[in-house]
């Protein structure tokens, strides 16, 4: 077993009592991550003893970690689909889990469209709540007199619906926003936040963010660190601002609330606490915004910031030159690894450079397994892979997380791939390499390439009466606009010079591709306006030929080449732009209802 112990440094000294107690949480939870996993198992299964899934796989009530993997086979979403809907239709038997399900909690990853439902029970509010209990005692390792001011946070809540079955769908952080862990949490001079509880848990997005920074803008100095939970919410918090920035003032100089501003529970909450006319910081707000330059703006309008608390690893590494560009290069901390499925665990290190920040799985959340990743080897059908322990990890190596929860996933595939960095004790530490099978994401949204494949099918008929198709495509996020939007390069071959499509139909076949994307791209088109209208731009007949050229002469072979479905390196991304003809964005939103089509 690779127990690293002796090499790590103990985390302190803690900047008080409290901080102490969970340092030592960490310390403990870290130095004996095998045995904490071995007992982890064991609650699970023998809680979940008589479950029907774990019946079904004659596990009878073993909970020996050998018995479990030669047992109970690794499954995705759409092995667990028929049980989830039995849950989700009102089956309140103990099908994956003893414990009732309290929720499902509605991810970002989505199966046939729409988002995947977890299931969820309640004592896993507890779980979630230590782990976030355990991020300002490590933070405060590394800036001090957090105590000595605020955190001006974005934080939103998104629509929720019930299942046919009475059970409440919504996101994870909605429902912990909504609960009184959240609510009633108890003071904490290392946690105080800007934004009043019901400027966050207003469900009108405009209202919600117009008093959040309205709120933040008042309390200006007292500001100690900005954050939104990933980079793109911070940014679209600068769209906001720039867009809003006149009326926002305008309240500050007169002491009034914008009358768009309707929720009589926001009004109260705001006006109670900061509506006093304040025209010298109206002034300074002013010269602050109606400049061209917003270079460097976070830390002019609120110049104690010591850091933004927004996570730029994964798909939101894209941001980092744009939060760079507005904060003036503030450091980026990411504190957080987590998921609906299960809160996986921290950065210890989080003042560190977004390149190198690596979580550490804290083993007590669940029990976890990893799938070797090698992409090249490919798995053998015959032989299943073996999949390797938490305290077994290699330096150096990918794996796939896979995961046992108390909520009753058993074996489950995340679909992140993780690289191991090192070792904090004997628990591994983790660099997130990516999730699987995502060509495209703006936001929360992740497209990938079938999902791409299918809109650009279903975008094409449009032009099938022109004697039109496209011959190739590929695509780009583009987050040089905020909020960013989807490029989608087409090659068209026309048979009938005489009849080419207009641009007024090429304008609806953006709307037609985006109409054939997921539930959550969707909603960020339509209820989070966090991403911008999908854009066509027509190229030059041959420019895909052009493409294939421009690989084989960097070494690509001419019989195994593809056409990337996604391109984002420069000198690819100049050539295309250059053969464009045309460029058509969607004219309206598509369809979206918090209401699930299945
Ligand atoms: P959701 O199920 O919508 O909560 O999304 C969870 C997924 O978001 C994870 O499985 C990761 O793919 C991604 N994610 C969460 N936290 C991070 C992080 N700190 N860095 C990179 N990706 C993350």
């Amino acid at each position: 077993m690779a127990v690293q112990s002796s090499l790590s440094a103990p985390l302190g000294p803690a900047a008080c009592e409290k901080d102490a107690k969970a340092l030592q949480f960490i310390e403990e939870m870290t130095k004996n991550a095998d045995s904490v996993q071995e007992k982890v198992l064991a609650e699970i299964l023998s809680r979940n003893a008589e479950t029907e899934y774990l019946q079904r796989f004659k596990l009878k009530g073993s909970t020996h970690r050998d018995t479990f993997k030669s047992k109970i086979p690794v499954i995705t979403y759409e092995n667990l689909q028929p049980e989830i809907q039995r849950i989700a239709n009102g089956d309140r038997s103990a099908i994956l889990s003893a414990h009732p399900i309290s929720e499902f909690l509605t991810s970002s990853g989505t199966s046939a469209g729409e988002r995947k439902l977890m299931p969820t029970i309640q004592e896993e509010l507890d779980r979630r709540q230590l782990l976030y209990s355990l991020l300002m005692p490590v933070m405060n390792l590394y800036v001090p007199d957090l105590d000595k001011g605020k955190g001006l946070y974005f934080l939103f809540v998104k629509s929720e619906t019930k299942t046919p079955g009475g059970l409440p769908a919504r996101p994870v952080l909605t429902s912990y926003y909504k609960s009184d862990k959240f609510k009633t949490r108890p003071f904490d001079p290392y946690m105080v936040y800007t934004s009043p509880n019901e400027a966050i848990l207003c469900a009108d997005s405009f209202q919600s963010m117009y008093t959040q920074m309205l709120c933040g803008l008042y309390q200006q100095k007292e500001v100690l660190r900005v954050g939104a939970v990933f980079a793109s919410g911070l940014l679209r918090a600068i769209r906001f601002l720039q867009l809003n920035w006149q009326q926002l003032v305008h309240d500050i100089a007169t002491g009034t609330l914008n009358p768009k501003i309707t929720d009589p529970s926001v009004r109260d909450s705001v006006s109670s606490h900061i509506l006093n006319p304040n025209p010298e910081l109206a002034e300074f707000i002013t010269n602050q915004c109606s400049g061209e330059n917003w270079e460097g703006i976070i830390a002019r309008i609120w110049p104690n910031t010591k850091y933004l608390d927004v996570i730029v690893t994964g798909a939101m590494a894209q941001y980092i030159p744009t939060l760079d560009y507005y904060s003036g290069g503030l450091p980026l901390a990411c504190t957080m690894y987590a998921s609906s499925e299960c809160y996986f665990g921290l950065n210890l290190k989080p003042m560190c450079k977004p390149s190198e920040v690596s979580y550490t799985i804290m083993p007590n959340m669940a029990y976890f397994e990893f799938l070797p990743h090698e992409p090249s080897s490919g798995l053998s059908r015959n032989s299943p892979p073996r999949l390797v322990d938490l305290a077994d990890l290699e330096i150096g190596k990918e794996y796939e997380l896979v995961i046992t929860t108390y909520a009753g996933l058993c074996r489950y595939r995340v679909g992140d791939i993780l690289r191991v960095t090192g070792f904090h004790n004997s628990a591994p530490q983790f660099h997130f390499v990516r999730r699987k099978n995502v060509l495209l994401s703006i936001d929360s949204d992740k497209t990938d390439e079938a999902e791409l494949q299918k809109a650009v099918e279903n975008a094409s008929e449009l032009l099938r009466e022109f004697n039109t198709s496209v011959v190739e495509y590929t695509s780009y996020a583009d987050t040089k606009t905020i909020p960013g939007h989807y490029v989608i390069y087409w090659e068209l071959l026309g048979k009938d010079p005489g009849n080419a499509p207009s641009r007024e139909v090429l304008n609806q076949c953006c709307l037609a591709m985006e109409e054939s994307l997921n539930s959550v791209y969707r909603q960020g088109r339509v209820a989070d306006n966090s991403i911008g209208a999908l854009e066509i731009r027509v190229v030059k007949s041959g420019t895909f030929e052009e493409l294939m050229d421009y690989a084989i002469s960097r070494g690509a072979s001419i019989n195994q080449y593809k056409v990337p479905r996604c391109v984002n390196f420069t000198p690819i991304m100049e050539l295309l732009d250059s053969r464009v003809l045309s460029a058509h964005f969607s004219p309206a939103v598509p369809h979206w209802t918090p209401e699930r089509r299945r």
